[in-house]
């Protein structure tokens, strides 16, 4: 079954059903999620997995999360591990751990690995979908590889129109940036593979130190090409980094700027745009991605963009601000 043009499903039940039931017949369907938009479908059928790369463009040596309704359903795709006793306060939420996997998974979605990346998300839709069609979801964003991840329904059909036919409508995610990722699936070593709403501080107060993987170290692993991941959450127009609260480069009209929050002492220009009024991280954080896209389809030359403070939930929105302007 296949449709020529992109539709929205409500998150009324009979769409949920509709959804839920699309997923069960090997379809691919957009649903909303507290980080991003994600591309789903059954993990544990190859030939809808398979979708989701053909739709995405996504290289099959980039694996896919296993989204999970809870820690039952959890050790059906992975092996349990003693230390998800200490982290399991953060699920349902936008934790991903990689796990020893089982051999029911497909090796399409952990692209031929021991491992597997799970995650129990804490979105009522996402979550009222996995127990209707009774299927561990795999789920990367839902955007095409490389370019910046979808946090309200109207991106991914920008992005994907028609190669996605249905995307349920959730209005926007609470989070805006993907799952932080940490890796346990080897016994003695504790490692974050990404930066992500669930916070480093957060993470050793419940495991201790946690050794951080660059993400050339990561790359590495993956035995991917150099900067195939760096490029990564970009939009098409050029960025360049500014320090939090540093000047601003002499402007231009063919230049924005994207700050944390307003600035008393700038006057108001049509090229400066602000993510929050209190310049919280944890407020801007949710506007980034759709801002770079709505920057990205404005026409400008170069963006420059503010960093946050490095702590916390900053180092994710650095993370990514700093991906976005790799080239
Ligand atoms: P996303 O594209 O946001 O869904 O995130 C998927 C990312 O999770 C991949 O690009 C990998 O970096 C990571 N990942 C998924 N599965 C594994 C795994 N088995 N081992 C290590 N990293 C993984
Ligand atoms: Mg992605």
């Amino acid at each position: 079954m296949s449709k020529s043009t992109s539709s929205f499903l409500t998150t009324e039940p009979s769409d949920l059903i509709r959804a839920a039931n699309l997923l069960r017949q090997g379809e691919s369907v957009a649903l909303p999620t507290e980080t991003v938009y994600g591309l789903a479908a059954n993990a544990l059928n190859p030939e809808a997995v398979r979708k989701i790369f053909t739709i995405k463009g996504r290289p099959l040596i980039d694996p896919l999360i296993v989204h999970v309704a809870d820690f039952t359903s959890l050790q059906q795709v992975a092996e349990y591990d003693s230390r998800l006793e200490k982290i399991k306060s953060f699920w349902p939420g936008p934790l991903t751990v990689v796990l020893r996997r089982k051999s029911n998974v497909p090796d399409l979605v952990t692209a031929g690995k021991t491992t597997v990346a799970v995650r129990i998300p804490a979105h009522p839709v996402f979550r009222q979908v996995i127990e209707l069609s009774g299927c561990p979801l795999a789920a990367p964003s839902a955007n095409p590889f490389g370019y910046v991840s979808p946090t309200r329904p109207q991106h991914v059909a920008d992005s994907l129109g028609n190669r996605c036919p249905w995307i349920v409508d959730g209005g926007p995610c609470q989070y805006g940036l993907e799952s932080t990722i940490l890796d346990l699936s080897s016994p003695d070593k504790v490692r974050l593979l990404r930066f992500g709403p669930i916070t480093v501080e957060q993470l050793e107060e419940k495991l201790g130190k946690i050794e951080i993987v660059t993400r050339q170290e990561n790359q590495a692993e993956a035995a991917l090409a150099p900067g195939m991941l760096d490029r990564h959450y970009s939009p098409h127009t050029p960025i360049k980094l500014i320090a939090r609260g540093a000047d601003l480069p002499s402007p231009s009209d063919k230049t924005a700027y994207l700050l944390l929050s307003r600035r008393l002492t700038l006057p108001t220009s049509e090229n400066i745009f602000y993510l929050s009024e209190s310049g919280l991280t944890a407020e801007a954080a949710p506007q980034l991605f759709a801002l770079l896209r709505q920057l990205d389809q404005q026409g400008f030359a170069l963006i420059w963009a503010e960093l946050a403070e490095p702590q916390g939930i900053g180092l994710a929105f650095n993370d990514r601000l700093t991906r976005a302007a790799a080239r």
